[in-house]
């Protein structure tokens, strides 16, 4: 099995820290600066039965500047050509702006999305329901998965996951 998916979120979010942990080298950048990742970086997992090609982006978001609309748009170019969407948010924010903003762009898009919840080592669990039915108001889901990018908590998990729909 193998396939294409790509994570998109807004900046910050946890992304690259991600693609780092699941491809096992320091590919993407990472930085606490937003948009240090300036163009779409691919990094490829493997393993005994399936190959995952992952496509870290730059964040999705309302570009104040030309480079910035360059950025998105390598984003959400990306969308139709994957086999998976990741959308991913940070725990410990709830949905904003920036969010709905990915959303209007995620609603066009027919390839599956997952809810990637990142750094729940940050929040307590208490907090997760609510913000799941949050997100789940905005848009339908092929599934939720809690995940601490950072810690590995429930990574494997997401990729069994992503595993099945390939
Ligand atoms: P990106 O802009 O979405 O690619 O985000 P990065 O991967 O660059 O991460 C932004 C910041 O969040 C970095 O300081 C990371 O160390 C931190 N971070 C990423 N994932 C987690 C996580 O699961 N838990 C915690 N506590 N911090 C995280
Ligand atoms: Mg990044």
């Amino acid at each position: 099995k193998s396939g294409f998916v790509t994570i998109v979120g807004r900046p910050n979010v946890g992304k690259s820290t991600f693609m780092n942990r699941v491809i096992g080298e320091k590919i993407a950048i990472m930085s606490d600066k937003p948009q240090t990742t300036r163009n779409k970086i691919q990094g490829v997992m493997t393993d005994k039965e399936s190959q995952i090609i992952f496509i870290d982006t730059p964040g999705i978001h309302k570009p104040k500047h030309k480079l910035g609309d360059f950025m998105v748009n390598v984003a959400e170019n990306t969308l139709n050509e994957v086999d998976a969407v990741l959308f991913m948010i940070n725990a410990e924010e709830g949905y904003g702006r920036g969010d709905q903003f990915i959303l209007e762009r995620l609603k066009r898009v027919d390839q599956p999305i997952f809810l990637i919840i990142n750094k729940i080592d940050q929040v307590h669990p208490d907090q997760l329901l609510p913000l799941i039915d949050q997100y789940k108001e905005k848009m339908e889901f092929e599934e939720i998965i809690p995940i601490s990018a950072l810690e590995g908590n429930n990574v494997n998990h997401l990729l069994d996951v992503l595993k099945k729909h390939l």
